[in-house]
């Protein structure tokens, strides 16, 4: 049963979710064999292996739990938040709560061999409608105040199976790197009267050297100080504070520049293991409307060491400007 506990020096939380170590790839060092096309829970006819389906695009006569899905959502067998969690009483120097929250697996194709970057504009949209629509359906969990969007692709990137998947996670609070851009983004509101967000757009819109692509509703751009090599972010040209405003017409154009960067990464790097995340604001009922939501992504291409993990600075090798001459020449969008 997961748990969250809090460092009482400086205040971050920690899931403790020991059975997610029950999947056979953690703790392992050597790489495990990826499980046969056959065996795979995700494949159409295995929809046994999963829990019960909780959203579907699927054909009109086929059932729930059935073949016959394009997109399909199950609660992660392995939660690190889950509802209903009771755990031990919390103290002064042991600060500790209920994981509640929820945590769900999107399928995003039955086709094992395809990836986002393979997949057409039309099978994107699809995903990122489901998106739209989980997070809808989680913010009205009273125990959600921060959904968080991820795909964790390849086996060193995180992932544990490697049909294509994203994992929403219903949070019960708002995560430390999400409560600095809210703060951030407040005081800049305050005090400069406008989103710092649409104030990077526009800046770098001017500046031009380091804008991977464009769209109508999207700009994807290397950010001025890039925490990770290649590291991009999607950010919608309209100020829109969450995920779940985004407009049916603009799903597709977020979905073209979406597999246009993905495509990118995997025709530089020889499709190599990447995460992405969007950062949205919190859904706890509190004004954000200083915030403006984004996707942001990075191939990986480094690992964290004693330096980084101990201070969370992160040390670069390559500059953002270079990422975006080598990534944006040519990206059509
Ligand atoms: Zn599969
Ligand atoms: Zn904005
Ligand atoms: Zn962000």
């Amino acid at each position: 049963m997961p748990e969250l506990r809090q460092d009482i020096v400086t205040g971050s939380w920690v899931v403790i979710a020991t059975d997610r170590a029950l999947r056979p790839t953690d703790f392992s060092k050597v790489r495990a064999a990826e499980p046969e096309t056959g065996d795979c829970p995700f494949d159409p006819g295995h929809e046994t292996m999963t829990p019960l389906e909780v959203a579907a695009i699927r054909h009109d006569d086929t059932e729930p739990n059935s073949p016959g899905w394009q997109v399909r959502v199950v609660p992660n067998k392995f939660p690190a938040f889950e509802a209903g969690e009771r755990v031990e009483e919390s103290s002064a120097m042991f600060p500790r709560r209920a994981a509640d929250g929820s945590h769900e697996v999107i399928i995003h194709t039955p086709d094992h061999e395809k990836s986002l970057a393979t997949m057409t504009v039309e099978e994107v949209t699809l995903i990122l409608r489901v998106y739209r629509h989980r997070y809808r359906a989680n913010s009205e969990n009273p125990d959600v105040r921060y959904i968080h969007i991820i795909v964790n692709h390849g086996r060193e990137s995180g992932a544990s199976l490697e049909h294509s998947h994203s994992q929403l996670f219903g949070v019960p609070l708002v995560p430390a790197l999400v409560q600095q851009e809210l703060a951030g983004a407040s005081w800049h509101h305050k005090s400069k009267g406008e989103c710092v967000f649409c104030r990077i757009l526009r800046e770098e819109l001017d500046a031009g050297v380091r804008i991977v692509g464009e769209t109508d509703g999207f700009v994807a751009l290397a950010p001025f100080a890039s925490r990770m090599p290649f590291e991009v972010w999607l950010v919608p040209r309209l100020h829109q504070e969450s995920l779940d405003m985004i407009s049916d017409g603009r799903l597709e154009d977020f979905a073209q520049i979406l597999k246009g960067v993905l495509g990118r990464y995997r025709e530089k790097f020889d499709d190599p293991p990447y995460n992405y995340y969007i950062h949205s604001a919190p859904c706890d009922g509190l004004n954000y409307e200083y915030y403006h939501w984004h996707l942001e992504m990075f191939p990986k291409l480094t690992t964290l060491g004693g330096f980084e993990l101990g201070t969370s600075m992160m040390i670069n090798v390559t500059t953002p400007e270079h990422a975006a001459a080598f990534l944006g020449s040519g990206l059509e969008t």
